[in-house]
């Protein structure tokens, strides 16, 4: 069977399955709109779909994929910007009262960073993973001579934190955050551990949820 017809089947499963006998819940949600729990910042990594790992329905979580899973600082230079114009349809007309920005082992894109993965400087993806580029020179200090393990899985962390970093950037999330409104979390998945790690900003360290 190919492809398209394995997911077009899918879609006739997801239709019985859930459509069918969640019927009311997705009535509310297509008669009220959608109020989401929380905004997911994820990868686009094929294994780390957040509705999955985090056991969601429709409806849950607003999410933004995107290379890495980055938050770019709040800036106008330039015409497009996916990820800034999500954030701001989530915070400002959905008001989500989370963001998590979502890590994960294995990254790619981080890999891509680190060992110069990426073909063409001029490619998209070697000037957007310049956003992660302090996260880059200080697995470079701070993990001189380690393991690709450990260097991999500290770039992907410290990559959150900037991420955390530039949500702050946003007038309209700093300000929410300020208010109580609004509070924002580092998370990273080890799909290797099958583990959900936080980041603890009193340890300054990523612990087991
Ligand atoms: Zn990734």
């Amino acid at each position: 069977m190919s492809t398209p017809a394995q997911l077009i089947n899918g879609f006739r499963r997801f239709r019985e399955l859930h459509f069918a006998n969640d019927a009311e819940r997705f009535q509310e949600l297509v008669q009220f709109g959608q109020t989401p729990k929380a905004l997911v910042v994820a990868c686009c990594d094929s294994r780390v779909d957040p509705a999955l790992v985090l056991d969601c329905a429709p409806g849950d979580l607003f999410v933004i994929r995107n290379v890495a899973n980055l938050v770019p600082p709040a800036e106008n230079l330039g015409h497009y910007h996916g990820t800034s114009a999500a954030l701001e349809f989530g915070v400002c007309n959905l008001a989500v009262p989370h963001i998590i920005v979502l890590g994960h082992a294995q990254c790619g894109g981080i890999h891509a960073l680190l060992e110069g993965g990426v073909a063409k400087e001029s490619s998209f993806i070697a000037e957007w993973m310049k956003i992660a580029e302090a996260a880059r020179k200080q697995t470079e200090q701070g993990f001189e001579g380690a393991g690709d393990k450990l260097r991999h899985r500290a770039c992907e962390q410290q990559a959150i934190l900037i991420s955390l970093n530039n949500l702050m950037t946003f007038s309209w999330i700093r300000e929410r955050v300020e208010q109580g409104k609004l509070t924002l979390h580092g998370w990273y998945f080890d799909i290797e551990g099958g583990e959900l790690l936080g980041y603890n900003t009193a340890t300054r360290q990523f612990e087991t949820l």
